[in-house]
């Protein structure tokens, strides 16, 4: 695993309070002697992005399982994730795009009976997600385009189902809950 000079705010400091050692961040605050003492468990959104992009991909998973993403559903939080200003002055869109050629993207969102899910009468999401606008506006049409065809080859997730006209549309309730 490679390493980088990458420094950021990710212990809570409002300065770069976190450094990349072997493409794992350590607080730069803690430890004494010179040795640091807590961190090596959030990868380096830097140098570690397959696994940086696999970890945001489990928390929206879980997040969708036990509803804690607090006011977005799964699928928003993760393209918001994917796409942050941080990710993207460092990767571009290839956060996102590593995300859809994994397999990742297959989050078990869904939208109960009545929600408001992108004004779908029946709030079921379709495949291939919608961006958020807020994520959408932030793209460079090229982006759009790369990120486009990057998830145009990502299959449905499990259970999604092809409406009248054609479109694929997420579950009411996941099936495994
Ligand atoms: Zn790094």
């Amino acid at each position: 695993m490679p390493g980088c000079n990458y420094t950021g705010p990710h212990f809570g400091a409002h300065y770069d309070d976190a450094t990349c050692i072997d493409g794992y961040l350590w607080d730069l605050d803690s430890g004494e002697d010179g040795m640091l003492s807590s961190g090596g468990d959030m990868p380096c959104p830097a140098c570690n992005l397959e696994r940086w992009v696999a970890e945001a991909a489990e928390e929206a998973h879980n997040g969708a399982l036990n509803s804690h993403l607090e006011d977005d559903e799964p699928y928003r939080w993760l393209s918001r994730v994917l796409l942050s200003p941080l990710m993207r002055r460092l990767h571009g869109t290839k956060a996102l795009e590593h995300a859809g050629k994994a397999g990742l993207l297959n989050v078990p969102w869904y939208g109960d009976e009545g929600t408001d899910v992108h004004d779908d009468p029946l709030a079921r999401i379709a495949w291939p997600w919608p961006l958020p606008d807020t994520c959408i506006a932030a793209l460079t049409a090229h982006e759009r385009l790369a990120m486009e065809h990057a998830l145009s080859g990502v299959p449905a997730p499990e259970g999604f189902v092809p409406d009248a006209q054609g479109r694929l549309l997420g579950p009411l309730r996941p099936a495994d809950l």
